[in-house]
């Protein structure tokens, strides 16, 4: 029987010569359907050699010329489709590292397309026509909003820290709490990201307390640095002491060593009206002296990824010189979306404007109105198995921002008797668009701060067609 299956197995050629083979490469081209062709040949005879003899009758159909060409073409489809997919994001939290973190404001997006689309002054001052720096194009924009003489962005906030590191520690020591001997998400820690700049890192005082004679103590004349590190998704708390950077700046004075701050996340603006307190600025921290700032573009900032570094002009200028610098500048399209964003907080609309700040001041009301609608429209589907509920609830706002604060939201629940959650979700995944949801307690919670009024239909269009 299996001798016979494989005979059945047309020939590469057959299968191209063949009226819908030619159908099929007028459509794509002659390579894509090869491939295609090879592709689902081998599935098939891989199947058949695993099949056992009994159960070989039921591969019989799946080797006719229609279902063959119907997989084939299936596969180029699929071998052809983006495969960073636009999702719908109803989880609740905000700034999900794993789906984007930050969406970008129209304004943003405009600007990035039309450096995308045509030359620009990247480079070059008009006025002279002589060449320019791409880093003054928000320059200006980040001093003033970051109250820094100066400001520099790279890649991201990582190759912010290591550049900083590699400027002023490289084969010196590096003065840091261990209370903020930090892990982000990714790989990214400290001690990690400080051996990788040639840094020595000398930590000081206990994971709960460390005091200024601690870092007084280790400062000798391998000493380059004086770091703090925000320790953006956890808090040490309860029985503790933690040396403000105003007094490490003082120190920094004295014995005349750097004193910076990896500050995460990086808010522009006061977010305390909202409910989020304890977040410094950056320029809260400029002004209490720190000689340079790093953080992150596309966290609470709401802009595209970048790392920003600001502070004293002759450390920034340091940077510059760094050779490391030009290996991890930042391109066009995160420039050109960078300034628009900046401008939002300039113009003073950033929550309306920036997708990040508007949904994390959205209005709680707007918020339930929208689950009222979602759960309406899944009541009308009169699925008997589905069991649905509007919630109070909380979102975590993530991008390692705010770790022990939540912020209020409503949630529309989910159970339902017709299958595991996990398969639930696994199909919502596979839904054109994705969705993904959170999943606590035995029930499925779709977060309405999060999910955008277009995207209400496509999820109960999802739900539908799943249950
Ligand atoms: C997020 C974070 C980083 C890394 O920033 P990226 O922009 O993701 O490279 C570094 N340090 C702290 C404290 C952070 O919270």
């Amino acid at each position: 029987m299996k001798k016979e299956l494989f005979k059945k197995i047309p020939a590469v050629n057959d299968l191209l010569e063949n009226e819908k083979g030619k159908e099929l490469v007028e459509t794509y081209n002659h390579s894509l359907v090869l491939k295609g062709i090879r592709k689902v040949l081998d599935r098939k005879r891989k199947i058949i050699s695993k099949t056992d003899e009994e159960e070989l009758n039921e591969l019989k159909l799946s080797l006719e010329l229609t279902n063959l060409y119907n997989e084939i073409e299936e596969y180029i489809v699929d071998y052809l489709a983006p495969s960073l997919e636009q999702v719908i994001n109803a989880t609740g939290t905000i700034v999900h590292t794993n789906l984007g973190r930050s969406l970008l404001s129209k304004e943003a997006v405009d600007s990035l397309v039309k450096v995308a689309q045509n030359y620009s002054t990247l480079e070059i001052d008009k006025r002279t026509g002589e060449r320019g720096s791409r880093y003054n194009n928000v320059k200006d924009l980040l001093t003033d909003l970051c109250g820094a003489e100066d400001g520099l962005v790279v890649n991201n906030n990582a190759a912010a820290v290591l550049l900083i590191l590699d400027t002023f520690a490289k084969n010196k020591e590096v003065i840091l709490a261990r209370g903020e001997m930090v892990e982000v998400g990714g790989s990214f820690r400290i001690p990690e990201v400080m051996e990788k700049s040639g840094a020595e890192l000398v930590e000081v005082g206990a994971t709960n307390k460390v005091y200024i004679e601690d870092y007084e103590n280790k400062i000798n004349e391998n000493t380059g640095m004086l770091l703090k590190v925000h320790t953006s998704n956890y808090r040490v708390m309860g029985f503790t002491e933690e040396v403000k950077l105003k007094e490490l700046v003082e120190l920094g004075n004295k014995t005349n060593l750097p004193v910076v701050e990896d500050l995460g996340s990086g808010i522009i603006e006061d977010l305390s009206d909202l409910g989020l307190k304890d977040e410094p600025t950056v320029k809260d921290k400029i002004d209490q002296g720190a000689d340079l700032v790093s953080f992150s573009g596309d966290k609470l900032l709401g802009g595209p990824q970048s790392g920003i570094i600001v502070g004293k002009k002759g450390f920034i200028d340091k940077l510059k010189k760094n050779p490391l610098t030009r290996a991890l500048r930042v391109d066009k399209f995160t420039l050109a979306s960078l300034e628009a964003t900046l401008k939002a907080y300039i113009e003073e609309d950033a929550r309306e404007k920036l997708p990040t700040l508007n949904m994390l001041s959205q209005n709680i009301d707007l918020i339930k109105d929208k689950a009222v609608r979602l759960k309406e429209k899944l009541d009308n589907l009169q699925i008997e198995s589905l069991d649905i509920e509007i919630e109070k609830d909380s979102t975590k706002i993530g991008g390692g921002a705010f770790p022990l604060q939540d912020i209020p939201t409503y949630v529309v629940k989910i159970k339902t008797d017709k299958m595991e959650l996990n398969e639930l979700s696994y199909k919502l995944r596979m839904n054109k668009p994705p969705i993904f949801t959170r999943l606590y307690n035995e029930n499925m919670f779709f977060d309405l701060r999060t999910i955008k009024e277009t995207e209400i239909d496509q999820i109960v269009t999802a739900l539908k067609n799943i249950l």
